[in-house]
């Protein structure tokens, strides 16, 4: 999960990490009342949107009162910033920026552990510098067994650059990222700008934080962070009873069991679909190993809620829960579901019982659903009636 730069913000604020003071605002009104709040001198209006290059498209002003906080509010509410459009701002106390930096630290998958970036010249042109003078940026390995302490900020301090007068405070700053990092579960912590102002001293202007998912269950307090107006409500919807779903662009719905199978699934419909006007796969659905009647239900539901799906391939192995139990929780979800569901099931079983699940759903003999053999014959039939329906 992405945070907003005022979301990040105060996560740093708890860790110690130095910040300016920063208020949210949804209209130009309350924009006013933040500027005042901070004191009624310049500010930073600054467009809170999941997606860097603010600043390059106009969405961070300076105002230098809170009357052109609220007009440059006004300005940047609303906007559209790379397909993001602004329903917030920050509005943040102005710094005299003497220079800017870099610092980052992230999950290095491939070599299984975190690599720390830092460089002295950080801003707006940060990826233009990785590309032309990429011996500009440090990158630093960080031992997961150990994290950043004072001997690895100090290695990446050196390693960047940094003057004698603030490598001190900026080994400070990063080991407290670090602990953003790590006490959060984030697997990326990104400040850029990192400013050193006029007066020497060095805050995080921007913040750019993703928190593990997988670890928000020792977290209750990152639930609040959810943007639930964004979400997707097909997907939030997915989340609600607990089925791990993830929308795609395509036509044809995919329901599995089992990350593998489903995935595998998503693969082999692409491929099917090269031969019927290139359709492709709505979503991935993996719902799990217990296959009830009514996960089966609430399966087809969100998938049948998709505008774009035509068609639905159920792929099934059975295993703990047998074909049988899952050709029966198709039949009753069929029967919950009713007339809302009117797109074309293909079904195919394979595995622990799979004559009876056959015979279950033939016996069914429901309209929408058309039995396939094998997984390759299934996605092909799938595919080709999400193109029939697309093109009747
Ligand atoms: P981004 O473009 O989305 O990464 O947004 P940033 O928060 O990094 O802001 C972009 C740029 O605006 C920064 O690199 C700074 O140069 C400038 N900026 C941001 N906050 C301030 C501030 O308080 N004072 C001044 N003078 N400039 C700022
Ligand atoms: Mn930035």
């Amino acid at each position: 999960m992405d945070l907003f730069e005022y979301q990040a913000r105060d996560v740093f604020e708890k860790h110690g990490v130095p910040v300016l003071g920063g208020i949210v605002a949804t209209t130009a009104e309350e924009a006013r009342a933040a500027a005042e709040r901070l004191g009624g001198g310049t500010v930073v209006v600054k467009a809170q949107v999941k997606t860097g290059g603010r600043g390059k498209a106009g969405g961070v002003k300076l105002a230098h009162s809170p009357d052109e906080a609220a007009e440059r509010a006004g300005e940047i509410l609303g906007m559209d910033i790379k397909g993001h459009t602004v329903h917030r701002v920050m509005i943040a106390q102005g710094a005299s920026i003497a220079e800017e930096y870099y610092f980052s630290v992230l999950l290095d998958r491939a070599e299984r552990r975190y690599l720390a970036m830092a460089s002295v010249e950080g801003g707006v042109e940060i990826e233009q510098l990785a590309v032309e003078r990429p011996e500009a940026l440090a990158k630093v390995a960080v031992d997961p067994l150990v994290g950043i302490d004072a001997v690895k900020a100090a290695e990446i301090v050196a390693r960047a650059g940094f003057a004698e007068d603030v490598a001190g405070q900026v080994a400070d700053v990063i080991q407290k990222l670090w602990a953003v990092y790590a006490a959060e579960d984030a697997t990326l912590v990104e400040v850029n700008p990192l400013v050193r102002t006029e007066d020497g001293t060095v805050v995080a202007l921007d913040g750019k934080v993703t928190l593990d998912a997988n670890a928000a269950f020792r977290h209750v307090d990152h639930a609040d962070l959810e943007d639930a107006e964004s979400a997707d409500p097909l997907e939030a919807k997915a989340k609600e009873h607990d089925l791990n779903y993830v929308k795609l662009d395509g036509s044809v719905g995919i329901i599995g069991n089992g990350a593998g199978l489903v995935m595998s699934t998503l693969d082999v419909v692409a491929y099917a679909g090269e031969a019927h006007g290139g359709v492709k796969p709505a979503n991935f659905l993996d719902i799990g190993g217990g296959a009830s009647a009514e996960v089966m239900a609430a399966g087809l539901d969100v998938i049948l809620g998709d505008p774009q799906v035509e068609a639905v391939f159920v792929n099934v192995f059975g295993g703990i829960t047998a074909c049988d139990a899952v050709a029966n929780g198709i039949v009753k979800a069929l029967e919950i579901l009713g007339d809302t569901a009117t797109k074309p099931l293909v079904v195919r079983l394979d595995g622990n019982n799979v004559a009876e699940g056959r015979a279950i759903l033939r016996e069914a003999d429901h309209p929408l659903v058309t039995l396939a053999d094998t997984m390759d014959g299934g996605a092909d039939k799938a595919a080709a009636l999400a193109h029939a329906a697309a093109t009747a």
